[in-house]
């Protein structure tokens, strides 16, 4: 692989730009396949002997903490990395084939793999087991050869993988990581929710990433070009280190408007919350002059702690006080969503039995949750005892059923109950509110009305589950289409049953967040919005600068039309009109 300037294009989230030098997140990657030179091969065998060295080294620390048993079987490890025939043969492949030293390697352990397969016996096959141990160390050691943890990630690093989790997203924040490049993703996932709200920069869809990135190079992130720029110029680098300090700027002018009411050009003002995923972004709300939040995800609480994943679920105490510093932080309403976990967002402290074929249709959030009554519990005390410290409201995710809504409320009674036995203080007018995010639920919209004290639509997984459609799956991007035609119909069918029945109805999925989809949802009677707090200005700006009466006429020749690329012309042509 030359070390030549080249440019990538992927999918960008927002509009961040990052510079720094790529880390390859091994763990998460394949084996990266790319041409050498022959000036190459002498740093090739030292990548080699030198990744050789450090996988013996992290076994010899292994053993340490072993019993006899353990630490014989790492011996025979050691011994196998040090096998002088795997060596010469690897080395004399990459002589006269000219790859790099991992693919040679990979390849040559994969074919020995195969021969012991097809061997019937069971010692030979039980020894496959270590080899493909060892194959794996020695691979992450030579593509990653500089770090065996992540907190060991040097700062700035942009990090290269191909999948990432939300975890992995907050285990890199920590460490100051600068961007991501991700194989595959979206950008309403978790991991794009979460770095967006840290204001990393990260882009998804680039393809057979590790053979086209090498470890340790500088490179540049354009999200809103939707590109990556390895081993950039001089240029290049002067030009990004501009845009970011331009960027740098805009975000501070953004915190002032942010901080002004938004009301449109016919004098109605439009509220908007604001999306948390982490406790910390309080602080940030503050500084954004933002007094009330509309969606505070709280699974994050059960997916990991400051420094590392969690292994235990948060207690109620430990649940307690973090809704109530929220609560007694905001002055407006604190919208906190019950768990929910599950889809892509898996907690290591539920274990192992929670992973499933189909998890975006699987046991998730309400599901979850009532038939994990003790850990709903600790929740539901928590949140209503922490409703006496502030104007905490609580929404329930994924409801499919008018019976998850009942069972959900009168589980919320007998926790009542249990507190004023045990003379506990809590709000006993806690609004309970229903997020709108299955088709079914669209559909029964008009009985949920009835049991919900307010609604907010989740257009994440209402656009997924309308259109059968993984909103993680980057093949599919061209389906997960918020102003579909179908999705249309189903938020004005959604909002006027609420407005008609006068009961608060929010968006809160990334579509409110993102400034085309303004004029559409203001249209369609959406006043109430709650999205990431890095969106606000924008959407305001939008908001300051249309009038109900046009957003509503758009909106008709939309539905009217029932034409997907007539909508996204006349979004168009609506901005360019507006300026937008
Ligand atoms: C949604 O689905 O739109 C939503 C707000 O919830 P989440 O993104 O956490 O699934
Ligand atoms: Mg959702």
């Amino acid at each position: 692989m030359p070390d030549k300037r080249t440019i990538l294009s992927g999918n960008g989230v927002g509009d961040d730009v990052a510079i720094g030098s790529s880390f390859f997140y091994a763990h998460s990657l394949d084996t990266p396949i790319y041409k050498i030179e022959e000036d190459d091969i002498e740093e090739e065998y030292k990548r080699f002997d030198e990744a050789v060295n450090k996988s013996i080294e992290e076994i010899k620390l292994l053993q340490m903490n072993a019993d006899n048993n353990i630490k014989n079987i790492l011996s025979i490890h050691i011994l196998m990395l040090q096998d002088k025939v795997i060596e010469k043969q690897v080395k004399e492949e990459v002589k006269n084939k000219l790859f790099n030293i991992e693919h040679i390697y990979d390849t040559i352990i994969s074919e020995y793999l195969e021969k012991l397969s097809s061997i019937n016996n069971k010692m030979l096959s039980e020894r496959s087991s270590d080899i493909i141990d060892i194959k794996t160390r020695l691979i992450k050691n030579l593509i990653q050869p500089n770090s065996a943890y992540y907190f060991q990630v040097p700062k700035n690093s942009i990090v290269i993988a191909k999948t990432l989790t939300p975890s992995d997203v907050l285990k890199f924040n920590n460490i100051g990581a600068e961007g991501f490049i991700v194989e595959s993703g979206g950008y309403t996932s978790h991991t794009a929710i979460l770095a967006k709200s840290f204001g990393i920069a990260i882009i998804f869809n680039i393809t057979d990433i590790s053979s086209k990135i090498k470890n340790g190079k500088k490179i540049i992130i354009d999200c809103k070009s939707n590109i990556v720029i390895m081993n950039p110029s001089k240029k290049d680098i002067n030009n990004y280190t501009m845009l970011s300090d331009k960027i740098k700027k805009f975000k501070e002018k953004s915190i002032l408007d942010a901080k002004e009411k938004a009301v449109t050009k016919d004098n109605i003002e439009i509220k908007i919350n604001a999306n948390i995923d982490i406790p910390e972004e309080t602080e940030s709300l503050l500084k954004y002059g933002i007094d009330s939040i509309g969606l505070y995800r709280t699974e994050f609480l059960y997916m990991f702690s400051d420094e590392e994943i969690i292994t235990e679920l948060p207690t109620e105490e430990a649940q307690f006080e973090v809704y109530k510093y929220i609560a007694s932080k905001i002055k407006g309403k604190v919208i906190i969503r019950t768990l929910d976990i599950g889809g892509d967002k898996i907690s290591p402290a539920l274990g192992l039995d929670f992973k499933e074929d189909n998890p975006f249709l699987g046991w998730r959030a309400i599901r979850f949750c009532l038939q994990n009554k003790k850990l709903f519990k600790d929740q539901i005390k928590a949140l209503l005892r922490a409703s006496h410290y502030g104007n905490i409201e609580i929404m329930i995710p994924m409801i499919s059923t008018l019976e998850e809504i009942e069972d959900t409320k009168k589980f919320i009674e007998d926790v009542k109950e249990e507190l004023k036995k045990e003379n506990q203080n809590f709000n006993e007018n806690i609004k309970i509110g229903v997020l709108i995010e299955t088709p079914s639920a669209a559909e029964i919209i008009d009985l949920i009305v009835k049991e919900a004290d307010f609604l907010s639509i989740g257009s994440n997984d209402l656009v997924q589950y309308m259109m059968a459609c993984d909103r993680t799956n980057e093949k599919l991007t061209y389906l997960y289409n918020p102003i579909d035609i179908s999705v249309l119909r189903t938020l004005k069918k959604i909002i006027n049953t609420a407005n008609e029945n006068n009961k608060p109805i929010a968006l809160c999925g990334e579509m409110a967040g993102v400034p085309e989809y303004t004029p559409v949802l203001l249209g369609l009677g959406i006043r109430e919005f709650s999205m990431p707090i890095k969106s606000i200005s924008a959407v305001k700006n939008i908001i300051r600068n249309v009038s109900i009466e046009e957003c509503r006429n758009l909106v008709n020749e939309m539905l009217e039309k029932c034409s997907n690329s007539f909508s996204k012309s006349s979004l168009y042509n609506f901005r360019k009109k507006f300026n937008i």
